[in-house]
């Protein structure tokens, strides 16, 4: 137990990034201090070094093993335990450990700690975010050797049912080894983190984000997690356990009844109807939305082919992954975001090359500001050739479904008109070329810059869809990098700025004629629901999962109701007074979703 434990009742408030309600005690989890250094004997150095390399090796099993048990639940995270099992073997880490050995004559531990401060030394001084968050995925790594040198293992193989886990941070990979585990808290994360992500397709209860509680939770201490709300309570008195095991068994009557809804049709009390999509990254990802009642894919980020191949995806690879993913889905409509690579995410490193972001410095492209930088349609735009191959792969498969196409991280109107002009040009050559492709495929721009809200008539007039794609909105508006955890707390989505962005969309959207809808992380969020309804949107597109979830809500809701709901809060200066409007509304319009205590 450490010495800001205390038994006195205390609530913390983080962000609820996977519902549900855990009452149970705390198991703290790698909240050990810095390594000791241990000199060693000449003739036990190459000894160590063994020791090292047997547990770099175990890491890689484990990896491995985790990788191949869970290749099907969560393909799309597979690329980040790839990323790890590289990162093991990085010259900067495995070499310079082994160096330090032998050359210090020290424990692998504390060569290893060294090997870490000095690649956060070259991480920091390039003063690139990108590069800043990419030594986090180190130290994930590194986390992991040194629980092998340990020889212990990180977490208990057989969890008891009432154990909430709570550490500074959680890897993806730590999460899926988490059987049994009933929730987690962490201080790293957010909402959008691939933790937080990975929870929620799981469906294990987690609350991110919470500053500092490994120092004030003990080990054992009593806890109630709730993920709907992002409260965690330490030391609970008896009154409010049983409130909490009462709105726990409220939610999960909720939860077991709320597969049904999948096939229900997205309708409101009062007759408007609305379309329910989901968002995915994998062709394979087809079937579980269907399965869940998405009316379409309202969201296919095609980056995942860029990242896994050697090399680009030429147009046959991708036409073929195309042509798959819309004759899974027809008659349902498909929409594809043309490639949205740089900001956080990047080409793997043998691939700048010929993705044409090379940089002779740096043997990698660089940027000061990747958010800010050659990303989506800039890219796009600046490496034509990657562009033309994407949209004749698009436009070859458009026969075999109804196709939707969708331009990332537009902020000028010449930048849609340039892409306009690649897309006659494209469909031109197709035409001389005797190919077939769809005349009807829409064109739609994702609003995710403030500029593109400003300019949203002029764009409306060009387009036959909006798709407001609120993580990068919100990370735009609010100047807030949406995976750095320092500000993370400040990231968000009721802030009023971004509220009336939306509705400013979806009124210039409507005044042209052209849907609008919704495809960010807050779509599947059912406590911003009534205030999306509310604003007009008439796609809502999301994680497979909170599809019967958001079903549901629909069909509860009166969309009239809705519209006066958004025209009060949209009127308060602040993102407090939104909430607590909301929440009281909430309450009493949906208290099975949003039990009252
Ligand atoms: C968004 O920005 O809201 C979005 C859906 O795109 P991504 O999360 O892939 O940037
Ligand atoms: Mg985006």
């Amino acid at each position: 137990m450490n010495s800001f434990h205390t038994e006195k009742e205390q609530t913390l408030l983080g962000v609820g990034a996977s519902p549900g309600i855990v009452i149970g005690r705390a198991l703290m989890i790698r909240v050990d201090g810095p390594a000791r250094k241990i000199n060693l004997r000449d003739t036990d150095v190459a000894a160590e070094q063994d020791r090292f390399r047997q547990a770099v090796n175990r890491t890689e099993e484990n990896l491995r093993h985790t990788r191949q048990e869970f290749a099907a639940v969560i393909a799309e995270h597979i690329t980040i335990i790839d990323s790890h099992i590289l990162m093991l073997r990085d010259g900067m880490l495995f070499d310079r450990t082994l160096e330090i050995i032998e050359k210090e004559k020290v424990n692998a531990e504390w060569a290893l700690e060294q090997s870490l401060s000095r690649i956060k030394e070259i991480f920091s001084k390039v003063n690139d975010s990108y590069i800043r968050e990419r030594f986090l995925d180190v130290r994930q790594v590194a986390e992991q050797i040194f629980t092998e040198l340990a020889g212990t293992d990180k977490f208990p193989h057989e969890i008891d049912e009432k154990v909430i886990l709570v550490s500074r941070d959680f890897s993806p990979a730590d999460i899926l080894h988490m059987q049994g585990l009933s929730g987690f808290i962490s201080e790293g994360g957010g909402e959008t983190s691939h933790s937080a992500i990975v929870a929620r397709t799981l469906g294990i209860p987690a609350v991110v984000g919470l500053k500092d509680v490994t120092r004030q939770v003990g080990n054992g201490d009593l806890l109630i997690l709730d993920g709907i709300t992002g409260r965690v309570i330490i030391n609970p008195q008896p009154e409010l356990i049983e409130q909490y095991r009462e709105r726990q068994r409220q939610y999960l009557s909720y939860s077991k009844d709320i597969a049904r809804f999948a096939l229900f049709r997205p309708e409101t009390l009062d007759g408007l109807s609305v379309r329910v999509q989901a968002n995915i990254e994998l062709v394979e990802e087809v079937s579980q939305a269907l399965e869940y009642g998405a009316c379409g894919i309202g969201l296919f980020r095609s980056e995942y082919l860029y990242l896994k191949e050697n090399g680009l995806p030429d147009e046959e690879m991708l036409f073929e992954a195309y042509r798959n993913l819309l004759s899974h889905a027809a008659p349902l409509p498909v929409t594809i975001r043309a490639l949205d690579i740089g900001g956080d995410k990047h080409f793997p490193v043998q691939q700048e090359e010929l993705s044409g972001r090379f940089h002779e410095k740096s043997s990698r492209y660089s940027e000061a500001n990747p958010a800010l930088g050659l990303r989506a349609i800039r890219y796009l735009l600046h490496e034509p050739s990657v562009f033309v191959t994407q949209l004749r792969a698009m436009l070859r498969a458009s026969t075999f479904g109804e196709l939707r196409i969708l331009f990332p991280l537009i902020s000028a109107y010449c930048e849609l008109e340039k892409v306009k002009k690649m897309v006659s040009e494209v469909q031109e050559s197709l035409r001389n070329e005797g190919i077939p492709f769809s005349e009807n495929v829409q064109f739609g721009v994702m609003i995710e810059v403030p500029s593109a809200v400003a300019l949203a008539d002029n764009l409306a007039h060009e387009v036959d869809f909006f798709s407001i794609g609120t993580n990068d909105l919100i990370q735009y508006a609010l100047a807030i990098d949406r995976s750095n955890e320092h500000v993370a707390h400040m990231y968000e989505s009721l802030h009023p700025a971004v509220l009336r962005m939306i509705r400013h969309v979806a009124e210039a959207g409507h005044r042209a004629g052209i849907e609008v809808g919704i495809c960010g992380e807050m779509a599947g969020n059912t406590m911003y629901l009534p205030i999306l309804l509310g604003l007009g949107l008439d796609f809502f597109s999301m994680h497979p999962l909170a599809i019967p979830y958001v079903k549901r809500m629909i069909r509860n809701s009166t969309a009239e109701e809705l519209e006066e709901l958004a025209e009060d809060l949209l009127v308060y200066p602040s993102a407090s007074q939104i909430r607590n409007h909301l929440q009281e509304y909430l309450f009493s319009h949906y208290p099975e979703e949003f039990p009252r205590l």
